[in-house]
């Protein structure tokens, strides 16, 4: 008989978070840490979402997700998690652009991106300052017409070597465009600008089994293996339960960590919405998915330092659609040491790059698997250049793809980032169609990465706290 992983599982519950991305989880610990019952519920086997590795023989371990944060995480795991997951936030100080504009190395923060863009890029001092300034003082409530693409116009005109720089690890750390608004690039730049770019010492698994430690201590009732097939609204339109597994599950109020459009049209349905709220869910933008080559050497070889994360590209400007291109020109390579793992004596490099759902959708089985060896090879080409004998030091390498990433995370489409800027709105505006029913996760791209989904799933976690101690009086 197959495992009932409801086993125990309360009638209802003050809230029941579905999906454990680091959004459902940070509101699942803050809530039940203010004393409510919370249950979490999560279709695959390990806690995560996007935010997850996974193990290989030979005891190798790769993280997805963990290329690197801003500084910002530091402040919200210790006020929102532990000091312990806090202390383990750690700074990663080479990364490298090797592309045919320019070949660099910078610890990516102000000071350092001040130097380079006026010693190596010529740019007057008095403009670099006024960039940083304009970027560091952009807020959500400013003018979102702007684009990204007319900020770099007025500052840098006619720099594409520029542009690049200042753009492109922003396109691989959120999957934003030159036409997306001026201040989600401002937002998330000035937080890496801040201080420069972090990582977790001992890696993703380290991480959230320590985030699972602390949801237990807090009360969180946390399922795995559990799919949220439905959820329940009453007439009157207010939530009411989930269906789970075959299981009704009663609940006061909900919060989705599943993608937004699926929450909205397929998990509560469109007949329970405003139509002008449908159409306007309907017209939300998914982001762009990725790629992944995941790449183990023999245990206890390496290679000479390459830097920690390493931005390659053959392209000759900065090219978003070649960047998501499956003829595939721009490579993001973390290197990760043995003391990414401490006491660990592994090297592993993962390669990460932007991809389109719809070129990797349609191919059949044979192609699909050909297409992944091809990514795989190109990529170890491509990386003889750093590590010129790599491929006698590889123990272990596959590929994953956007297929990949929607199996397990269930994101339409697999979508790496959540969905473009006009889908905060709609996020925020969940409840005030439905009475108890929230959204957090990677939404409109200042929502997204590890950091902007902890932070999304810390204000949603406020509002559901202050509407269930209004109910309890
Ligand atoms: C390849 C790649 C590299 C990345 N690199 C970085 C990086 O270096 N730095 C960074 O900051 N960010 C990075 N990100 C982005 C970052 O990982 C995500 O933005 C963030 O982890 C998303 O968190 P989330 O809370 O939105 O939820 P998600 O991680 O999307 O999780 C949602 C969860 O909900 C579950 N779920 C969905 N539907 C259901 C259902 N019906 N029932 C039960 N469970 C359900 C899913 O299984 C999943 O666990 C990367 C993403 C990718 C794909």
């Amino acid at each position: 008989m197959s495992k009932d992983f409801l086993k125990g599982v309360k009638d209802s519950y003050d809230v029941i978070v579905i999906g454990s991305g680091l959004a459902g989880l940070t509101s699942a610990n803050i809530l039940a840490r203010a004393g409510h019952s919370v249950l979490l519920l999560e279709h695959h086997y390990q806690l995560g979402g996007m935010a997850t590795w996974f193990k290989r023989q030979n005891g190798h371990i790769f993280d997805i997700s963990l290329h690197g944060f801003p500084i910002g995480m530091i402040k919200s795991c210790r006020k929102y998690w532990t000091k312990e997951i806090a202390d383990s936030i750690v700074q990663l100080k080479g990364i490298r652009f090797e592309n045919p504009q320019f070949s660099l190395q910078t610890s990516f923060d102000r000071e350092d991106f001040t130097r380079i863009l006026m010693e190596k890029f010529q740019i007057e001092p008095a403009a670099v300052q006024r960039f940083f300034d304009v970027a560091r003082g952009m807020n959500f409530y400013d003018d979102q017409s702007k684009s990204t693409r007319e900020l770099f116009a007025e500052f840098f005109p006619g720099r594409s070597d520029v542009v690049r720089l200042l753009m492109e690890p922003i396109t691989y750390a959120n999957g934003s465009t030159l036409e997306d608004p001026a201040i989600t690039y401002g937002i998330v730049f000035s937080n890496f600008m801040s201080k420069g770019v972090f990582t977790f010492s001992g890696g993703t698994d380290r991480l959230v089994t320590l985030m699972k430690a602390e949801m237990e201590k807090n009360g969180v009732d946390l399922r795995i293996r559990s799919l949220v097939e439905k959820i329940e609204v009453t007439p009157d339109r207010k939530v009411s339960g989930v269906v789970v597994n075959d299981k009704r599950i009663g609940c006061r109020t909900l919060i989705s960590n599943s993608n937004l459009k699926s929450t909205i049209l397929n998990l509560v349905g469109r007949e329970h919405f405003d139509p002008a709220f449908v159409e306007e869910t309907e017209a939300v933008r998914l982001n762009n998915s990725s790629c992944q080559v995941y790449i183990a050497l023999k245990p206890g070889l390496g290679f000479v330092p390459q830097g920690d994360l390493l931005f390659h590209s053959e392209h000759s400007g900065f090219d978003v659609q070649a960047m998501l291109s499956r003829n595939v020109s721009s490579r993001t390579f973390s290197f990760y040491y043995p003391d990414t793992r401490p006491g660990s004596d592994r090297h592993l490099i993962v390669s990460s790059t932007n991809a389109n759902y719809a070129d990797w959708a349609s191919l059949s089985e044979p192609e699909y698997q050909e297409a992944k060896r091809e990514l795989c090879d190109s990529t170890l080409a491509c990386l003889a250049r750093y590590v010129p004998n790599i491929h006698e030091l590889v123990d272990h390498i596959e590929a994953s793809t956007p297929r990949t990433f929607q199996h397990y995370t269930r994101h339409l489409q697999g979508a790496s980032f959540g969905t473009k800027f006009e889908g905060l709105k709609v996020s925020r505006d969940l409840p005030q169609q439905i009475n108890g029913l929230y959204h957090a996760g990677s939404v409109g791209i200042i929502m997204s990465g590890w950091l902007g989904a902890v932070n999304y799933g810390v204000i949603v976690a406020n509002d559901v706290d202050k509407l269930l101690s209004l109910s309890k009086g």
